[in-house]
């Protein structure tokens, strides 16, 4: 039987946040991880796009999902923490104009470095390729596989998104054991499907566009349509507003720099300028060629031949068409496209000033395993610094 005096399930963001914050809180006691893949921080590694999206300057202002039991544990470590966090490390970062903080490398790879050296300079011991599948409680601890007694126990496995990258869901089931309850599960950030007949011809096109979705949500930014729907950051965001029974209608303003007046009159304007040339692609001045042939074909219901053709009437419904493009919501790809879960074990049993359990003394949670997710932007991994921190520090106190 190996013995550690804390012992954290999960080697990703949080897990790893939360075993140095534990090590330099009590550097007599022992910090273990347990890691099922070959190596811990498989999954930083993917973020950002390689470049690791670690937090973001207005973390402590932006709406989570349980903003309330997140936002005083990310303000506990709020962003000039964060950054301090990774300089005593040697890694340096910097924001984008949207306040999103990346390491000066720009390399997703020299942040899991900076965990797993100072990880290695701290004395952790990570253990991987152990998978952990059963958790007892014990005397003075838990045991968990029947093999590793610990005194304080911190449940680090993420969601279930991205299953390749470790995050199978087998965490939730050793919370359950413990008594926690688990409350919906749902891939976000993660593609719309939607109806797909008015978008065929604009497969691999990408558009700037402003997002509004019938179930709550708004957003902005790049979208790319596929032959499933809709993909890009804007798109996915809105992932998070996706009700259980998938019902919804996405409208996009295809033109959100022009008011409807404004596209009215600069379609009038094109048509009268140029009546000669075909209606298809005519409006490649102002917005991608296929996209602006499938709005004059989705609003009159057919493609006029001529742009001359088309009245100032039909001016009037094209522009309305750019400016709120409907689709019908069917659906969201799967967990295995998707960047965050959404739900998860219940934060209400478990105290944000501490993340111990109200349930079980002496055992924590931290990240996306709890029912806590936000936008793309680096919120996600913000919030799995900060709570992993906040979890190694109570564990080690
Ligand atoms: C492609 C992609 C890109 C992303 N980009 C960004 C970004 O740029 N910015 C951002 O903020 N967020 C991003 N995210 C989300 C972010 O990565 C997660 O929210 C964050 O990693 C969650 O941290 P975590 O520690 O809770 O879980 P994870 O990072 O998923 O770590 C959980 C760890 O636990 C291990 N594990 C699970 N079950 C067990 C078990 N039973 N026994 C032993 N080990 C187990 C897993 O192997 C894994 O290493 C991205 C996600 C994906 C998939």
């Amino acid at each position: 039987m190996k013995t550690t005096d804390i012992l954290i399930i999960g080697g990703g963001a949080s897990g790893l946040a939360a075993a140095i914050e534990a090590a330099r809180t009590a550097p007599d006691k022992s910090v273990t991880v347990l890691e099922h893949l070959p190596k811990a921080g498989k999954k930083i590694l993917a973020t950002g796009n390689g470049r690791c999206n670690l937090g973001n300057l207005n973390a402590a202002t932006h709406k989570y999902t349980n903003a309330k039991f997140a936002l005083p544990v990310i303000e506990k470590f709020a962003v000039e923490s964060l950054v301090d966090f990774f300089e005593s490390m040697g890694l340096y970062t910097r924001a984008d104009s949207e306040g999103r903080l990346y390491p000066m490398s720009n390399s997703a790879a020299s942040v899991l470095d900076a965990l797993r050296f100072e990880c290695d300079k701290l004395g952790i011991n990570i253990i991987c390729e152990e998978k952990a599948s059963q958790i007892k409680k014990s005397d003075g601890g838990f045991t968990v596989n029947g093999n590793i007694q610990t005194k304080k126990l911190i449940i680090a496995t993420g969601g279930k998104s991205s299953p390749s990258q470790g995050s199978d869901g087998s965490g939730y089931p050793l919370l359950k054991s413990l008594g926690h309850t688990l409350t919906q599960l749902s891939p976000s950030l993660v593609q719309l499907k939607t109806d797909t007949a008015s978008i065929k011809s604009l497969k691999g096109v990408r558009s700037k566009a402003r997002l509004t979705l019938s179930t709550g949500g708004s957003s902005e930014g790049e979208i790319l349509f596929t032959d499933y729907g809709v993909s890009g950051i804007a798109a996915m965001d809105l992932s998070r507003f996706i009700k259980a029974d998938k019902k919804a209608v996405l409208s996009i303003d295809l033109l959100p720099d022009f008011t409807q007046d404004k596209a009215k009159e600069v379609i009038i304007r094109i048509a009268k300028h140029n009546p000669a040339i075909p209606a298809e692609g005519m409006l490649g001045g102002i917005i991608h060629k296929a996209i602006g042939t499938a709005a004059i074909k989705t609003a009159l219901g057919f493609l006029p031949k001529t742009a001359g053709e088309i009245k100032p009437k039909q001016a009037a419904i094209i522009a309305a068409t750019l400016k709120d493009f409907r689709l019908k919501v069917t659906g969201t790809k799967s967990y295995n496209d998707a960047q965050v879960t959404r739900g998860g074990a219940d934060v209400n049993e478990f105290d944000n000033g501490t993340m111990m359990s109200k349930k079980v003394k002496n055992l924590y949670a931290c990240g996306e395993v709890l029912n806590v997710d936000g936008a793309c932007g680096g919120f996600n991994l913000a919030w799995a610094f900060a709570s992993g921190r906040l979890a190694g520090k109570s564990a080690a106190q």
